[in-house]
């Protein structure tokens, strides 16, 4: 799959329909109410907040994605990422799935940090992140096959590798992420991301 690690991991949260939406948060915790605080609308199901809401169309609109994929059927990210599978090639996929996640990241600045992103130019960096992601990677030399155990290895054969971390940014943001690999060494699932806040360890 030639997605970045993050945009993987993205592909996963949206199939899983792992999103933190108002609807998915309101069945979990009824006394959280499931408009969208953005336009206003009813329900901020997740494929209203990826496709529907108007914030995610100003994304959409500088995306160049085709048209064919804007269907009344399609009522969760799982549905829209099958149709996409169907239509667009591997590839194209990838910026699929970057767009998506970026209409996720502009939807939670809004609300979370009441940031407003020119919308328009969201999609084709989006799509320009993908884009270097895979120059980068075909740039990249083989992961070294090193003896030395104080190097990373790739995993044997139909076993994946998990590496994760997390540290302090700053004097109050804290940070985490993964990667899992496998055997070639190519990321199939990663994630990073940021929080305000900081707790040190316990002994
Ligand atoms: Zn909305």
């Amino acid at each position: 799959m030639s997605l970045p690690g993050s945009n993987c991991s993205a592909g996963r949260w949206l199939a899983t329909n792992a999103l933190a939406s108002q609807v998915t948060l309101a069945r979990r915790i009824p006394s959280i109410g499931m408009q969208c605080e953005i336009c206003g609308a009813t329900e901020e199901s997740d494929i209203h907040a990826l496709l529907l809401c108007p914030l995610a169309t100003k994304v959409w609109v500088g995306s160049e994605i085709e048209d064919v994929l804007w269907d009344d059927n399609v009522t969760t990210p799982m549905d829209a990422l099958l149709q996409a599978s169907k239509v667009l090639s591997l590839d194209r996929l990838g910026e699929y799935v970057a767009v998506l996640w970026e209409c996720w990241n502009l939807r939670n600045r809004f609300i979370f940090e009441k940031k407003v992103d020119n919308g328009d130019a969201l999609a084709s960096r989006a799509v320009a992140f993908v884009l270097n992601f895979r120059r980068m990677r075909d740039e990249e030399s083989p992961v070294p096959q090193s003896t030395d155990a104080s190097c990373w290895r790739p995993p044997s054969l139909g076993i994946f590798k998990l590496n994760f971390d997390a540290g302090k940014v700053g004097q109050n943001v804290r940070e985490w992420g993964f990667v899992v690999r496998d055997h070639m060494g190519e990321a199939v699932l990663a994630c990073v991301t940021q929080a305000e806040g900081f707790i040190s360890p316990k002994a």
